[in-house]
């Protein structure tokens, strides 16, 4: 299967999946997780009409950019974000996806306030508060979208979350809800229910996280294959 191929199926799963839930195949982006694929398969999907790429490696999005692999398309950050490499991604990116603790809400803004622009972000909700990984826990959500509010350069869209790998479907979907009710909870009190941004769902689960509200989902083995990790 193409690549073109991959994306038209992935996108009739997406529109059925809505239509089941009730909603409008349209309201949702489909995001190309591209990591560890090629400036040319970057291409391939832009050329097929993905809505957006999103890379979670810092260095190899560099490289990819000085290749135009993502012209014509907008460009996320979806990995986890060291505070130092925040230089190297705020300003080239439409929008970081990743963003899990004060500390680099701060550095973001510092960087989008020397290349006087503004960064727009999700906040990153680690639902399953699992050690390992970044995010905000539930708890510390409210009050790191309040510290997000009081920064000039850095404007919230919206959450993204991973749930934990090892959860069952049953379990999956919980933490889907989970998540959808802190954003709607968010929206209406901090946010006048402008956010927009629920960003969920991955080649296993994307049908699933649209049925409980994401709109957005990133989709990497789907459309592109399987990774080969050296
Ligand atoms: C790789 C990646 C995805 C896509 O994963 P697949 O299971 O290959 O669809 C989604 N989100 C993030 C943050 C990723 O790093």
């Amino acid at each position: 299967m193409s690549i073109a191929e991959n994306i038209a199926r992935v996108r009739a799963n997406i529109a059925a999946a809505a239509r089941e839930a009730g909603r409008r195949p349209e309201e949702i982006t489909l995001v190309g997780a591209s990591k560890m694929n090629g400036a040319a398969a970057c291409r391939e999907a832009i050329a097929a009409g993905i809505d957006a790429l999103g890379e979670n490696r810092v260095q190899e999005m560099t490289a990819k950019l000085q290749e135009n692999a993502y012209s014509g398309a907008p460009l996320h950050f979806i990995g986890h974000l060291q505070r130092n490499k925040v230089k190297q991604v705020a300003g080239k990116v439409s929008l970081i996806q990743s963003v899990g603790s004060p500390e680099l809400l701060e550095e973001i803004e510092k960087a989008a306030a020397r290349l006087e622009t503004v960064q727009d972000i999700l906040l990153e909700v680690n639902i399953g508060e699992e050690e390992a990984k970044s995010g905000f826990a539930p708890a510390e959500l409210l009050p790191g979208a309040e510290a997000a509010l009081e920064k000039e350069h850095v404007r919230v869209l919206g959450l993204m979350t991973i749930p934990p790998a090892d959860a069952d479907r049953e379990e999956n979907l919980r933490y889907f809800d989970k998540v959808r009710a802190l954003f709607l909870d968010m929206n209406e009190k901090l946010f006048h229910n402008s956010l927009q941004v629920l960003s969920m769902g991955m080649s296993g689960d994307y049908e699933d996280a649209v049925r409980a509200g994401a709109t957005m989902v990133r989709v990497g083995t789907a459309i592109f294959g399987s990774r080969h990790y050296t």
